[in-house]
């Protein structure tokens, strides 16, 4: 090896040993005759000290000549500082520099490799392996590797069997498009990227493996937001002759033994909370329980008082905004006018402040007396010092503005803890959701999920109200993962097409072989996948997911590093049977 030691493993007592070391220089002091270079890799840094006298002339210009991130090697003796750094572990000793190679000179580098840079998001992209250079962006990974090896740990010991499935499929249904691949020898033929390996989990339980995981790339062309790549990466897993609450319990183990074995710290209860519920306490099916703020609907005391705004409204909703009652008008205008925006785009804000003398200012005082607003306050039960913040309107579309202002509310008075962690399971979703564009229900997970039985009878008459198998799990208002009970057999999943406006023909053309398999003797099975990512990026407490990946895409998709995606050879077009309609400019 070109070294003995890593720039992060010297001490005091190893103080007198000769060793040699060899990384990237972070920094070099030239004080004349007397030169410190810190030498870093990725296990610290430690200083080089070349001093005049003691060291030959020319080592000492040597020394003098070099750049940042220049590659060196460098022998010498470990002797104990005279001012140390506590900040660093090996801030007690240097190295007394007797020999220096540089193994690799470096260009200047774009940005600064330090915790804190002056490269721009584009610039470390373009150069991202620099960027990889940098502590805070190397740690980030290295949490990413913890929570793998835990996860193939835990699932090992569970008896899960982790198996590769196939990159080069057909279309999988969870909702968005595929990223598609030509075939050269089948022209004009198609393969599609997984968007999961839904189909391939389900038939390795008919296969009989029993209980299956995988650590695998997904595929789903999508626009992008923070916490969305065109490809990323989930745990994937499956299990046979299990209830939904084997799954739940089974899950919980692992995300439990993540949170002790990578973070170190004790996750309380998961809570378990409907679908139906999520929407009405807080209009969202993945709330945030780091803080209160339930909804509480106020349509028996706030309509027949001659307010016709709220007595034309399908749903009259409140959350108490505990000690914000001090808020200023300004500070209350600022938020109606947030809620206002488009984005939200309620059409106003009632509030309620609660007085310390125990009276009610409101800005609607004049429909409303000091009974009436004690009235809501008894509901929402808002103490003195409290802001009540009232939304109208119809019902779906108020749920959603006021999910948005608990959110805000929660972020603006402090109470997103990135040290606290609500865990929930959110179940009993719908079976299918209603879309407006395509005038047809398409399913809420994925048409494999399964219906509760007792609702099976509503699929003909109302199927929107059937009620699904199905669960997420969410954290601290992300949603980590999410799975079902599986259909497993034919009729129903026939069934299932049906409803979802396949014709006979296309449910067989696309999944005939899964429908087949169930002919041949399938489990029941269900099974969860776990978006990796963002479960990373909630253990590193951050929001984009972005930081967890080695070599992530642009808001545009692109890799700005390698410069994909790109056009390819006309060549290439011709082998593949493709022409391009409309060039890039
Ligand atoms: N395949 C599903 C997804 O990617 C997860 C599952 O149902 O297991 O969302």
């Amino acid at each position: 090896m070109l070294r003995s030691h890593t720039c992060g493993e010297l001490r005091l007592t190893d103080v007198n040993t000769e060793v040699t070391l060899a990384g990237w220089v972070q920094r070099v002091r030239n004080k004349g005759g007397l030169i410190w270079v810190d030498l870093r890799d990725r296990y610290g840094v430690t200083q080089l000290i070349f001093e005049e006298g003691s060291t030959d002339k020319s080592l000492l210009e040597k020394a003098a000549s070099l750049g940042r991130e220049f590659v060196i090697q460098s022998s010498g003796k470990v002797i104990e500082r005279t001012s140390k750094n506590d900040k660093i572990p090996t801030g007690a000793i240097e190295i007394k520099a007797e020999t220096l190679e540089v193994l690799n000179a470096a260009k200047v580098p774009p940005f600064i490799i330090e915790d804190e840079t002056d490269g721009g998001d584009e610039l470390r992209m373009k150069y991202r392996y620099l960027d990889l250079r940098r502590n805070v962006v190397r740690e980030k990974l290295q949490l990413r590797h913890r929570m793998m090896q835990e996860t193939r740990k835990y699932m090992d010991a569970q008896d899960f069997i982790e198996v590769e499935t196939p990159v080069l499929i057909k279309s999988t249904p969870e909702g968005a498009r595929d990223f598609v691949v030509p075939s050269r020898v089948n022209p004009g033929e198609f393969y599609a990227l997984p968007q999961s390996p839904q189909t391939f989990k389900q038939l390795l339980m008919v296969s009989g493996f029993d209980r299956y995981f995988q650590i695998v790339k997904c595929f789903r062309d999508e626009d992008l937001r923070a916490d969305r790549q065109p490809e990323f990466t989930q745990i994937d897993c499956e299990m046979s002759f299990v209830t939904q609450e084997d799954i739940l319990n089974t899950f919980e183990g692992l995300v439990r033994h993540l949170f002790t074995n990578v973070k170190e710290v004790q996750l309380g209860e998961v809570e378990r909370m409907t679908f139906a519920d999520a929407m009405k306490y807080y209009g969202n099916d993945k709330p945030d329980l780091r803080f209160d703020m339930k909804f509480v609907e106020l349509n028996d005391v706030a309509q027949g008082k001659g307010f016709s705004i709220f007595d034309q409204a399908e749903l009259v909703v409140a959350i108490c905004a505990t000690g914000a009652g001090e808020y200023t008008r300004k500070q209350i205008d600022a938020l109606t006018e947030w809620v206002k925006r488009p984005q939200i785009g309620a059409k106003g804000l009632v509030y309620v402040k609660c007085n310390e003398d125990g009276t009610y200012k409101s800005s609607v005082d004049k429909f409303y007396n000091q009974d009436d607003l004690k009235a809501w306050a008894q509901k929402t039960e808002a103490k003195a010092g409290d802001l009540i913040l009232v939304l109208s309107g119809d019902a779906k579309s108020t749920r959603k503005q006021m999910s948005e202002l608990r959110l805000k509310m929660g972020e603006d008075l402090g109470l997103k803890d990135r040290n606290v962690f609500k865990p929930l399971w959110v179940m009993d979703f719908p079976l299918l959701e209603w879309d407006d564009e395509t005038q047809r229900f398409h399913a809420m997970h994925h048409p494999f999920t399964s219906p509760k039985t007792e609702d099976i009878p509503l699929l003909e008459t109302d199927p929107g109200a059937v009620r699904a198998n199905a669960y997420d799990l969410v954290i601290n208002g992300v949603e980590i993962g999410g799975g079902s009970i599986r259909i497993h057999d034919r009729p129903t999943q026939q069934l299932m097409f049906k409803h979802l406006g396949f014709t006979e023909e296309e449910a067989q053309k696309q999944f005939g072989f899964l429908m087949e398999a169930f002919e041949y003797g399938a489990p029941p099975h269900g099974g969860i996948a776990f978006g990796f990512d963002r479960f990373c990026a909630i253990f590193g407490g951050s929001d984009s997911i972005r930081d967890y990946i080695a070599f992530p895409k642009n808001n545009s998709g692109r890799d700005v590093m390698i410069d994909s995606p790109s056009t390819i050879a006309d060549e290439q077009l011709k082998e593949l049977s493709i022409q391009i309609a409309a060039k890039k400019e």
